[in-house]
């Protein structure tokens, strides 16, 4: 199945499912040689970010918990930029060592509004894992902290990822055929 169609458009293997799993466990290794000790807090983002996190944390072998939260998007009041609400966070993030689960960092914005509402909970100390990382999409400076794999710009989908609704389910990741 190298080649697929999602709604109107045509996708080609872009990540297979050996590439990716080799991305988790070193995005987990690093992680379990950081975090020993320290019964960390993942944070997972979804929707998109499922996939990812259930194999990462398959692969985390030090003590941590797990929660979710979802992000709603509407409209600001005061500028034209998206407003984000995390939904659903309903631990205690005073003094955790929390690390937020994302499937793919593009733009930047989307995780640095997450960020900023979360050390406004005053989490002792927030780091990123992001499965898939576009560096020439990137407009914003701060770090991220664990990253499973840089991509070229273009869009992808699988392994967590959609197209209108279609294709998390996907085991490789595809990029869209122009
Ligand atoms: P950012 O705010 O970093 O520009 O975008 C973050 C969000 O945009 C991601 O969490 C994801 O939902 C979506 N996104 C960015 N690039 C892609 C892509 O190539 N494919 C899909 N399906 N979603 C993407
Ligand atoms: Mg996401």
């Amino acid at each position: 199945m190298n080649e697929i169609q999602l709604h109107d458009k045509q996708f080609s293997v872009s990540i297979d499912a050996s590439k990716i799993n080799a991305a988790v466990q070193s995005v987990a290794d690093r992680i379990n040689a950081d975090y020993k000790g320290k019964n960390p807090l993942f944070l997972v983002v979804l929707n998109g970010a499922f996939m990812f996190a259930s194999d990462l944390l398959k692969k985390v072998t030090i003590d941590c918990e797990v929660s979710f939260v979802k992000l709603s998007s509407y409209s600001g009041t005061k500028s034209t930029h998206i407003v984000r609400e995390l939904i659903g966070l309903d631990e205690a993030l005073t003094e955790r060592y929390v690390i937020v689960v994302e499937d793919i960092i593009d733009t930047g914005i989307t995780m640095e509004n997450t960020i900023q509402k979360l050390i406004h909970l005053q989490a002792a100390d927030v780091k990123i894992a992001t499965l898939l990382f576009k560096p020439k999409s990137f407009r914003k400076n701060y770090t991220i902290d664990y990253i499973g794999l840089e991509i070229p710009n273009g869009f992808i989908v699988g392994y967590g990822l959609d197209y209108d609704g279609l294709g998390r389910n996907l085991p490789d990741i595809y990029k869209v055929i122009d």
